[in-house]
């Protein structure tokens, strides 16, 4: 490599990394928990939207709402989900204010997303747990949850798309399951069909959507209008306390 190469490599090595840092203390002095960098140029465009880099904003959900769920969601839990996706909005949003000012247009993935796609009712504008999976914070576990390296699936997500130069995480490529199934026992509306995720495997070999919607929205119509479960959520030993 000549000299004036290598220079011009390690200033956009640089760059690249002063503003990871920036993101990070940006995203930790709002809130999040942790946020991860993805490549997602292995994503059909229209689905990255044209962006090269997924930032993932995830943020803790509370031990001690999640502990209260026994049989059935709660109220307090529903709140707290609400919440928690409210905080997300925030910070991606405000990491999109920053990113624009240093010359990146960048896109704040929503939380809570509700889009129609005639092929999929029960799918985002971009799924915040492939920018996860990509970014190397966890995996996909038989419940079709994010699964946390730490926190387990005891998190929300949220996403910025963006093509600032950013350095990424190395992609998670298998399950860390191993021969666990407490989350398939747990689900009352026997949605979660037991399968260990691999890269690129379609979200109805691990669970059944609609199964898990209707049960929501008929057993939990009194708590948070059936828009909440959590049971396969709190089953899982990842990230219990
Ligand atoms: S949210 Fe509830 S119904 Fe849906 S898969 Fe999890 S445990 Fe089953
Ligand atoms: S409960 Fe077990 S099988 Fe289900 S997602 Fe968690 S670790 Fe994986």
């Amino acid at each position: 490599m000549e000299k004036s190469e290598a220079k011009t490599t390690s200033a956009i090595f640089d760059k690249s990394e002063t503003l990871r840092a920036a993101l990070i203390d940006l995203g930790k002095s709002l809130g999040a928990t942790e946020l991860g960098f993805s490549d997602i140029e292995c994503l059909p465009d229209e689905k990255r939207m044209g962006c090269s880099r997924g930032i993932t904003v995830i943020i803790r959900i509370s031990d001690g709402i999640l502990n209260q769920i026994e049989n059935e969601p709660t109220q307090t839990y529903f709140s707290h989900y609400r919440s928690v996706n409210r905080l997300i909005d925030n910070i991606t949003l405000r990491l999109v204010l920053f990113l624009e000012e240093q010359g990146y247009p960048s896109i704040a993935i929503p939380a809570s997303q509700s889009v129609s796609d005639p092929k999929d009712k029960f799918t985002g504008a971009f799924q915040h747990k492939t920018g996860a999976v990509l970014a190397g914070q966890g995996w996909i576990g038989r419940s079709a949850l994010f699964i946390h390296h730490t926190h387990g699936p005891r998190i929300r997500l949220g996403t910025v798309l963006t093509n600032a130069p950013l350095s990424t995480g190395l992609p998670t490529t298998e399950s860390s399951c191993g021969s666990c199934r407490v989350c398939v026992k747990a689900c009352p509306a026997m949605a979660i069909e037991g399968c260990l995720w691999e890269p690129g495997m379609p979200r109805n070999k691990l669970y059944d959507a609609y199964s898990c919607s209707t049960h929501m929205k008929v057993d939990y119509q009194h708590i948070g209008r059936g828009a909440v479960c959590g049971l396969c959520v709190v089953a899982c030993p990842v990230g219990k306390k």
